[in-house]
């Protein structure tokens, strides 16, 4: 049978995660120090686990309400208040999802007539520019550049504008860049986003993982953005709570119920479990110690693996925040692609090809530093030693 005929164009067009591809090249190396997936080495702190297990043995196993538990979209509501100083109804404005990825799906396939135009800032998260396709709309590339921290301008953003855009995508900090964007930077967008009636999807998953002096600014706090602002966040990052799947989203009303309903049939609800789990995150105040406490762990090792990659000739920019470094290879003379096999071939050391990120990611390396100290500096050494060969 030909299967190529049988599958929808729309996810014949799209191509596996970059990302994927190269870590199954890993698989079953135990030899192999990765600097590749983005996730906390941290387990998920302790007090939260422990509700999660309380939750099952008292038999917690049913479906939720297809928004999620009342009491965690309550707790969601107050974060959102002090974190992001907007208000959302808990009944109407605050949907939880599997993830962020289930939100940010969610959102565009709610948003989207075929055709329509998505504009994003790349290099970026890998689902994006596939999650735009997915949902049968155009996506739209405005490449970020090394020389201005990979920071989004007004003037990029307007640019990109045609009669087809409906959409506005957003991420800071920016996976795989680092980068942040000043409350200045932020205005001069939610400008551009009013004057042309577009929706702004923002994706806030890093926001607590901030080094720099600056405050975190989400758009949705600025004049006239809550009002055509999705918000989207989650507990994968900062919470340390990857695989416990839980995120959600929070947009006016009607905005909401169109999420909605594409939730409810296709997903019901998100998992109890996690739901629960989410609720003691927000509700027990030593959760925030712990998320401050890992928080000030990966600013160490971001100042340590940029300090030393510039040292060994790789140039990379201070990243605001997440916990990625996104260091130039161009210099090399090789793609990005055989910068990092090459790496994980001659010293076991994973890092992913920018290019996995779009193809302003060529001539870069994706470092992920949510890695013990002692993997990163051995990591750093073997980086040394093979570039100094290059
Ligand atoms: N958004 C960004 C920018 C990410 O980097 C990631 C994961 O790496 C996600 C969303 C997915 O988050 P979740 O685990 O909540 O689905």
């Amino acid at each position: 049978m030909n299967y190529a005929d049988k599958i929808s164009d729309q996810v014949g067009k799209v191509p596996r995660s970059g990302i994927r591809d190269f870590f199954e090249l890993v698989i079953g190396r135990d030899d192999v120090i990765s600097l590749g997936v983005g996730e906390p080495d941290f387990p998920t702190p302790w007090n939260i686990r422990a509700k999660a297990i309380e939750s099952l043995e008292k038999g917690q196993t049913s479906y939720t309400s297809n928004l999620g538990l009342l009491s965690l979209r309550k707790e969601i509501a107050k974060y959102c208040s002090k974190v992001f100083q907007v208000d959302y109804d808990a009944e109407s404005e605050v949907l939880i999802t599997v993830g962020v990825s289930e939100a940010l799906d969610l959102a565009l396939r709610a948003l989207l007539n075929p055709g329509d135009e998505v504009i994003y800032h790349a290099p970026c998260y890998v689902s994006y520019s596939p999650s735009v396709v997915m949902a049968h709309g155009v996506a739209v590339e405005v490449t970020t550049k090394k020389e201005d921290g990979f920071a989004l301008t007004p003037e990029a953003v307007a640019a990109a504008v045609t009669d087809r855009t409906r959409v506005l995508m957003l991420n800071f900090p920016t996976n795989p860049t680092g980068a942040v964007c000043s409350r200045e930077q932020l205005e001069g967008i939610a400008k551009v986003a009013i004057e042309n009636d577009l929706i702004v999807l923002t994706d806030e998953i890093y926001s607590e993982l901030r080094y720099d002096e600056e405050e975190h600014v989400s758009i949705a706090s600025l004049p006239g953005m809550r009002e055509r602002t999705i918000l989207l966040h989650g507990f994968s990052k900062a919470f340390s709570m990857t695989g416990f799947r839980l995120g959600y989203s929070c947009a006016p009303a009607p905005l909401t119920e169109a999420m909605m309903k594409i939730h409810q049939y296709s997903m019901l609800c998100a998992p109890i479990t996690s739901q629960v789990a989410a609720l003691e995150a927000l509700e027990n105040p030593a959760t925030m110690d712990s998320v401050e406490s890992m928080r000030q762990d990966y600013k160490l090792r971001r100042d340590f693996v940029v300090r030393r990659l510039n040292e060994m000739g790789l140039e990379c920019h201070l990243p605001g925040g997440a916990f990625y470094v996104f260091p130039d290879i161009s210099r090399f003379g090789l793609t990005s692609q055989e910068f990092a096999l090459r790496l994980l071939e001659e010293e076991d050391v994973a890092a992913v090809p920018g290019t996995a990120f779009g193809e302003g990611g060529e001539g870069f390396l994706r470092c992920c530093y949510a890695t013990a100290f002692d993997q990163l500096e051995e990591a750093m050494d073997k980086m040394e030693a093979f570039v100094g060969r290059l």
